[in-house]
């Protein structure tokens, strides 16, 4: 049996959610069905989920949210009229997305609840009219709820994650279904019965957690490239069309890749996938007789091969410098306990002898908030230096291969130097399979285009 996910460009308007269908039709072992809500249909166009994000934040501020919900009804009207689905079924939408954004008043939920459950809207009717679809089409189709599966999460609103029980509930209460089930990513329920989503793009995650609950032999993930590209597009484009797509990485490399900037997978999807060694296969919705990429536990390596470069800004970093750093036992400790109590989430803390910088990601400290921390650390710790900087940005080099070679680091670095960029940063996870660069954010496409170059290109 297999899991299908299908991204916001693979249910964004009729056309595509007919494809959806003849995929799923084209092998009976495709069982399980996740959508995301309908994205993008062409550049410059809204996403459901931001439009219902418009719609929350505009309740919360007491604004008129008429033309917001009625952009929402719009979407899945069109959907409805081409497919020839049940009139009630937007009405249904429109009824239950008005009465969800009465509730902040009514309810008194706190304002991350509050757009939780008006961002789970775009999914939940996705599937609901996805299910729909499939029954005009012909198959035996039910929309299946993440509350009555089991999909239990923390109280991380925007950010939640699964609780351990719910792979037997849902596999209790899914596994017997004999209907093709089409279930709504992104979201599940709180013990306490609110709705919470997983962070942005999190219907990968839903998958990756049904795939894992139901023993799925793969987890097939449609979105809309033949196979996930080595760098990110947006900064290289001539790799768009140039036929070189990654056929086969291990966990290890989606996961650093993932984790780094490659959004064709969200990085905490790949998890469920390794606990429970299903292989993982991104395709694309428009050619699905391209085989895409799979994500295995191990693959055949070549030495020195490199899989991917990722990339990513928006990081800043907290550099504290103090003599005989290395004896005082404890000192970064206390420096984590500081940025712990502020809430910062640390992304890495390269180290000197008498120096540490901790990296984190912009929006986890904003600029109005680090003087208080310094203070606090000048307080605590008396260094000799502690000064905040941001506009840093991380190139990744990923792949299996550079466990077993001896100079990718150097061809990384005379590559970078000859393309003019000054690396502030080197790290190479204990892994082996990854280093990161850390450049300033205006080198970062330059970076990338010169790697991409070197290690794809002319290789
Ligand atoms: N619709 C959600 C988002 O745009 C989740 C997803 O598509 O995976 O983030």
């Amino acid at each position: 049996m297999k899991v299908c996910k299908f991204g916001g460009s693979s249910v964004a308007d009729a056309a595509q959610i007919r494809k959806v269908i003849e995929i799923i039709r084209a092998d009976d072992d495709r069982r399980i069905v996740v959508v995301s809500a309908p994205g993008k249909r062409f550049k410059g166009d809204d996403k459901v989920t931001d439009l219902l994000i418009d719609c929350a934040v505009r309740a919360l501020e007491g604004g008129d949210i008429s033309p917001a919900v009625n952009r929402v009804v719009q979407r899945y009207e069109e959907i409805r009229d081409e497919l020839r689905l049940d009139v009630s079924l937007a009405e249904m939408l429109k009824t239950e997305l008005r009465r969800r954004l009465a509730r902040s008043r009514d309810e008194g939920l706190n304002r991350e609840q509050f757009i939780d459950s008006i961002k789970a809207i775009g999914e939940e009717f996705s599937a609901r009219f996805c299910a729909a679809a499939f029954r005009v089409a012909g198959c035996d189709a039910v929309y299946v709820d993440p509350c009555e599966a089991g999909m239990l999460l923390s109280e991380q609103y925007g950010a939640a994650q699964l609780l351990p029980e719910s792979y037997e509930l849902l596999e209790k209460n899914i596994a017997p279904r004999k209907e093709l089930v089409i279930f709504p990513g992104f979201f599940g329920y709180t013990k306490s019965g609110e709705i919470a989503t997983f962070s942005r793009g999190g219907s990968d995650i839903t998958g990756a957690i049904l795939a894992a609950a139901l023993h799925a032999e793969s987890y097939e993930n449609f979105t809309d490239v033949d196979a996930v590209y080595p760098v990110d597009p947006r900064l290289c484009p001539e790799v768009v069309g140039a036929g070189i797509g990654i056929r086969e990485m291990t966990y290890a490399e989606m996961r650093e890749l993932a984790y780094a900037g490659f959004a064709v997978f969200h990085d905490e999807a790949v998890l469920p996938a390794i606990h429970a060694k299903i292989p993982i296969n991104i395709r694309n919705t428009n050619h699905p007789e391209q085989p895409g990429t799979f994500v295995v536990p191990v693959r055949k390596t070549i030495p020195g091969r490199v899989n991917g470069i990722a990339s990513s800004m928006g990081f800043s970093t907290l550099y504290v410098e103090k003599w005989l750093m290395n004896r005082e036992v404890g000192f970064v400790a206390q420096l984590l306990q500081i940025l712990a109590e502020a809430g910062v989430p640390i992304e890495m803390m390269p180290a000197g002898v008498d120096s540490v910088t901790v990296v984190f990601r912009n929006d986890a400290l904003p600029e109005n908030r680090r003087a208080a921390v310094l203070e606090t650390i000048n307080e605590r710790l008396h260094p000799n230096t502690a000064v905040f900087s941001s506009g840093l940005a991380f190139v990744v080099v990923v792949g299996e291969g550079m466990r077993t070679a001896v100079g990718t680091c150097a061809r990384v670095v005379t590559t970078l130097s000859k393309a003019g960029v000054n690396l502030q940063m080197i790290n190479q996870g204990s892994s082996e399979i990854s280093i990161m660069f850390g450049v300033s954010e205006s080198d970062i496409k330059p970076a990338v285009q010169a790697l991409y170059q070197e290690f794809f290109v002319h290789e």
